[in-house]
């Protein structure tokens, strides 16, 4: 029996396997070159769905395959299996995406963008952060205005994963004064006249995965697309946070796990001075404390998934889960590419592509000094 057992029942190693034969034959081939040129065909979103891999997490009432925290951190160790977190990450915006749909949407709303987003017909994006306003999210200034049946949105939005081909932006609004209670989410479908998305940003790591930057100008959305009523955003917000707080962190020690693989292969290959280098102490002492930070990790990301599962408020647990997921994946992905010496900083080994994706976990979806700033709130501190 593995380590890691007894958090895993059938079904669980079901969709882990699932989309690893998924992501080694439709994603691995192609991941260098989708990688390179910053893009990945459309219709993989289909070919995802058709597999049950985008329903994962989402009930099955609004289109979904079932599942909770620990079913979408199978979904990720599958996906990953792909040798390109960009892709996987691009695939799974809808997970941050539709969220405060489904929680707070009415049926219309579900029936209008989530199940189409979750059969692989729409791509769906999550646009929070703007230039002026990322950590504080409260500060955010896109404002949507009541007109009639419609809301008049004006701002931009930055940074936004699939945000250069999505369909749909789950959109954080203000429509009203109150820093917190003055924030809304509205779904906006990016071919209404009005909307500009920028050419995809160019980044250091997560390649394959597009992110913008988005402009509304006097953009007209009927008021049927306002989710959960005038000043929801807020408490919408903040749930969906744990979900995707808790995505990065299974990123986390997903990543540290694949350098941890390619460092253990290269260091039992690659000779130095008449021996393999993982010979030498320093090196294997190296790849111990990588294991432990990486087993130290999952663990923990594991236990909260589990935890948040079976219905406990987790959100202290979370925050440190991400930060601890997160160092991890940076420290082990650095030095993977330490054990590889020159090739390590080449664009054609995985741990150099890991150790640029990695980066991006301690900042996205909360850095890791706001994680640290509500764990400490938490304690009373
Ligand atoms: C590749 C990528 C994909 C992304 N995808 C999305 C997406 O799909 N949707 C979306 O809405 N956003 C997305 N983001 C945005 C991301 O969530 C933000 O970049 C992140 O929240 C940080 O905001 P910021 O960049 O404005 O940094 P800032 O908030 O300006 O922070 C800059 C620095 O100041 C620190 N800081 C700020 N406030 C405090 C404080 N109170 N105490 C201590 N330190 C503080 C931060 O920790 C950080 O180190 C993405 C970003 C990237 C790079």
């Amino acid at each position: 029996m593995g380590f890691f057992d007894n958090f895993l029942d059938d079904e669980m190693r079901l969709i882990r396997d699932t989309c690893k034969t998924f992501a080694e034959r439709e994603i691995a081939p192609f991941a260098d070159d989708w990688e390179r040129n910053g893009t990945f065909p459309r219709e993989l979103y289909k070919k995802a769905a058709a597999a049950g891999i985008l329903g994962v997490g989402f009930a099955a009432s609004v289109g979904g395959s079932g599942g909770g925290a620990m079913q979408m951190l199978m979904m990720i160790e599958g996906m990953m299996r792909g040798r390109s977190t960009g892709v996987a990450v691009s695939l799974g915006s809808l997970g941050i995406a539709l969220p405060p749909i489904i929680a707070a949407g009415d049926r219309a709303l579900i029936d209008r963008y989530a199940r189409p987003v979750l059969a692989g017909e729409m791509i769906a994006a999550l646009a929070i952060t703007e230039p002026g306003a990322g950590s504080d999210v409260a500060g955010i200034r896109t404002s949507a205005h009541r007109d009639g049946d419609e809301y008049v949105v004006n701002g931009s939005k930055m940074f936004i994963t699939s945000g250069v081909r999505a369909d749909l932006l789950t959109t954080l609004v203000r429509t009203g004064d109150d820093p917190h209670g003055g924030v809304s989410f509205l779904a906006i479908e990016t071919s209404s006249p009005g909307v500009q998305v920028s050419r995809p940003l160019e980044k250091h790591g997560w390649c394959a995965s597009d992110t913008a930057e988005i402009f509304f100008q006097n953009v007209r959305v009927p008021a049927a697309n306002l989710i959960g009523g005038e000043g929801a955003g807020f408490p919408l917000l903040m749930r969906n946070f744990q979900s995707e707080r808790l995505a990065l962190a299974g990123y986390g020690y997903v990543t540290a796990e694949l350098a941890l693989e390619e460092a253990r292969r290269y260091a039992a290959e690659r000779m130095a001075f008449g021996r393999p280098i993982g010979k030498f102490q320093t090196t294997r002492h190296k790849i111990v404390d990588m294991a432990t930070r990486t087993v130290a990790a999952k663990t923990m990301v594991y236990q909260v998934a589990s935890r948040l599962d079976a219905g406990e408020y987790c959100v202290r647990e979370v925050s440190m889960a991400k930060n601890v997921a997160a160092e991890t994946a940076v420290s082990v992905s650095y030095d993977a590419v330490q054990i590889f010496g020159g090739l390590g900083y080449m664009r054609e080994t995985f741990v150099e592509r890991l150790s640029r994706d990695a980066r991006i976990l301690p900042i996205g979806g909360g850095t890791q000094e706001i994680m640290k700033e509500i764990i400490a709130k938490a304690m009373g501190l």
